[in-house]
């Protein structure tokens, strides 16, 4: 089997990208590290991006802009809510922007994110840190190959050593 040219549903993408907002400032990059491994179609990425890879060609390079609702979703200022913090386990060192699964309304897990540690009190976000915010995205095309049928099972990728993508992220709940 020949490797994939082009980004199509069932390919695994590696990418190099510069992540920036609406003032220029840089939120993420791969520059300097790994190119990010996806599974195109398996909604890994943010879908208005997934949507403007579709069909792009190895090497290629391109920029594209993804409004909220394409992107991280729209604020949702309910999300917001105030929290004892001995609800925390204890001896956790509570800084903004750490992320936490919670029990959501129906058992679901759902992540929320620490705003901010007033004293007692912890300020948690069950908006993205991205909600709301246009992503201006620089993309360039670094690698395509065909998914194996456990990926494509999974909706991820491996990493090279065949289960490399497994833990860090967390979706070890998957299996
Ligand atoms: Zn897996």
């Amino acid at each position: 089997m020949s490797a994939p040219t082009t980004v199509a549903d069932g390919v695994v993408v590696a990418i190099h990208y510069t992540l920036k907002n609406d003032a220029g400032e840089t939120l993420d990059s791969s520059s300097g590290g790994d190119a990010l491994e996806y599974l195109h179609g398996a909604g890994n990425i943010v879908p208005g991006l997934e949507t403007a890879l579709a069909g792009k060609k190895l090497g290629e390079k391109f920029h594209v802009v993804v409004a909220p609702e394409d992107g991280y979703g729209a604020r949702d200022e309910r999300g917001i809510q105030r929290v004892p913090k001995n609800s925390f386990p204890p001896g956790l060192d509570l800084q903004p922007g750490m992320a936490f699964f919670a029990d959501g309304p129906d058992g679901e897990p759902v992540q929320v994110w620490v705003s901010a540690v007033e004293g007692e009190r912890v300020v948690i976000d069950l908006n993205h840190p991205l909600a709301g915010v246009t992503l201006y995205f620089d993309v360039e095309i670094h690698a395509l190959r065909a998914a194996s049928a456990e990926e494509l099972a999974h909706g991820h990728p491996h990493g090279p050593d065949g289960h490399g993508g497994h833990g860090h992220h967390g979706h070890e709940h998957h299996h």
